[in-house]
């Protein structure tokens, strides 16, 4: 099967897992802007080191520590969503729909006192 080896997000780089999470420069952005809405202002790391750094924050008991897993988890859904949707249908969503699509997803599955903490 012949496919495009250039990542649809960025149209920049080969696609690869490393590339699509988290080095794409049109997902950097997305994830940097939900670090931000939990006060993590900081440089994105691979996915490798992201998924040790939200492994370890995930330990503590926190409603914070666990919204920002979950919002992990999603963010990783969510972009392997948008660029299948892109690739079969051509659809594309720019980056705040996409962050408020992940948000709403947390949203959904959180407790009601957790939920207060995404209303930004
Ligand atoms: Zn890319």
């Amino acid at each position: 099967m012949q496919c495009d080896p250039i990542c649809f997000l960025c149209n920049l780089h080969p696609e690869s897992i490393e590339h699509l999470l988290f080095e794409c420069s049109f997902i950097k952005v997305i994830w940097e802007r939900i670090l931000a809405i939990f006060g993590c202002n900081r440089s994105i790391l691979s996915f490798d080191a992201e998924v040790m750094w939200v492994s370890k924050i995930c330990r503590k008991d926190r409603a914070k520590n666990r919204l920002l897993g979950m919002c992990f988890a999603e963010s990783v859904y969510h972009i392997w969503l948008q660029r299948n949707s892109l690739i079969f249908t051509g659809n594309f969503k720019s980056g705040e729909p996409m962050i408020r699509d992940i948000l709403f997803a947390v949203a959904s599955r959180c407790s009601g006192s957790d939920r207060n903490l995404l209303i930004l």
